[in-house]
This record gives C-alpha cells, structure tokens and sequence, in this order.
C-alpha cells in the first residue's frame, strides 16, 4: 500500500491569499504550497482517493495524472468535496463513497456529475479493491465528518479529516495502534482553542495517546511554521 499526501493545508490553503505572514511570504519565495487536505491510496489493484478538495487537478498533475478507481468523502465542508467537478472530461466520475448525511449534502450538489454513489455505515468494513475501508465518526460541529481507516492486511492507515479531540470510544479503540495516522493539527499550540479542530499540542497528545507507529499532522493553517516536526509535507509518499 502506498499512500502520498495531496495536500496538506486547511481551507485557506497556504499561502492564504492576500496575507503575508512569515509563512505566507516564506511559502510564496520559495514556490511552496500546502494545498488542502487529501490523501491518495494505491495498491496493485485499487488507486483511493480521500477527499476532493477545489486544488484536485494541480494535486492530480503532481501526482503523475493517477486513474482514481473511488472516492471517498469524509464532510460537506467546500474544502474536501468541491472539487469533485474535475472528473469532468478528464475520466469517468469515480463511485463515490460517504456516509449518508456527507452523501445527501455532497451528493445533492454534484448529482448532475455522479454515476454511481455508495453510502455506507460507520465502523461497518468495505472492501474496494484490495483495500478494506472504515469510515470512523469524528468530532467537527456541527457538520457530520467521518476520518477513515484503511488496510490492506497488513499495514494499517489511519485519516482523523477535520476533527477536535474529543473523539468517540469506539473511534479511538480502532485507531489504536495504526502504523500511520495522519491528523488534524490546524493551529500552533498558543492559538485560541478551536472547537472544530485540535491545535499541533492536541494533534501530539492524540497521537501518543493511541500508540500510533508513526504520524504526520495535516490539514494545517498558514500559521503553522514549515519546520514544525511531525507535519506533513505536499507530496510526502508512504510506502509499505
Ligand atoms: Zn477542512
Ligand atoms: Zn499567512
Ligand atoms: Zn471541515
């Protein structure tokens, strides 16, 4: 299983336009992006894309124009799902996966564009391809979010999406351990707590709390410094 991050950013993206923090001037000297959030999942059968966020052509272009086999669609927020449109042209419009208040949301807004939509229940496994797929319910009020856990029998790959701390007990008892978790860290740790997202402390202390393998926190505002450990990058590629 292979797995490369699109893109690393919150909603903004960085640099957010119109602003020229030290990161957003940073990022613009040095042609450095941090696109919003998704996750790209290969294995010799199946290529999964997690979200499809406004920057999916110049995320798709970046990763070498991959055919994606599914989608899935963690929440109705404009960064994870507008996006969609880009299949227009380009290659028949994936099935498309989501629980079922994402699917009527998301769903009702692209019906002139899906071919084939797949609601599926939280914590109940699926298979597309050779990877099983759990979508896990998050805490992001008040819209519904859902973060994913994928597997291909070996490895295992956590996706909290947009999420606050105060995860479900069962979402955190399967979390528990994965050889990867990617997580929200939206803010530096001196921030305002957030109540729809953690900051890089609360996306640290998660981490650890559930005995991950390894981590890299994602979904990241221009605030967050380009060398703060543990985040990941655009184009960062995971394999197993
Ligand atoms: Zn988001
Ligand atoms: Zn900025
Ligand atoms: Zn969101």
């Amino acid at each position: 299983m292979k797995v490369r991050l699109l893109g690393t950013g919150d909603a903004t993206g960085t640099p957010k336009i119109g602003c020229f923090c030290r990161q957003c001037s940073h990022a613009r000297d040095t042609d450095t992006e941090r696109l919003r959030t998704s996750l790209l999942v290969s294995s010799n059968e199946t290529t999964i894309l997690i979200d499809t966020t406004p920057d999916l052509r110049r995320q798709l272009l970046n990763a070498g124009s991959p055919r994606i086999s599914a989608v899935i669609w963690t929440h109705g927020h404009y960064d994870h799902f507008m996006g969609l449109g880009e299949f227009y042209r380009v290659q028949k419009t994936p099935p498309v996966y989501a629980a079922e208040p994402v699917m009527t949301y998301c769903g009702g807004i692209f019906s002139f564009l899906l071919n084939e939509t797949k609601t599926v229940l939280p914590y109940i496994p699926f298979q597309i391809g050779d990877i099983t797929v759990t979508l896990i319910e998050v805490t992001h009020p008040p819209v519904y979010t859902c973060g994913v856990i994928l597997s291909d029998g070996r490895t295992r790959v956590g996706f909290t999406s947009d999420t606050n701390d105060q995860l479900p007990e069962k979402t955190l008892e399967l979390l528990f351990g994965v050889d990867m978790l990617f997580v929200d860290g939206l803010f530096p740790p001196s921030f305002r707590k957030v109540t729809k997202h953690m900051n890089l402390d609360e996306a640290d202390r998660l981490a650890a709390r559930l005995g991950v393998v390894s981590y890299r926190i994602v979904h990241m505002s221009h605030h967050v410094p380009f060398d703060y450990q543990n985040q990941g990058y655009d184009g960062d590629e995971f394999v197993w």
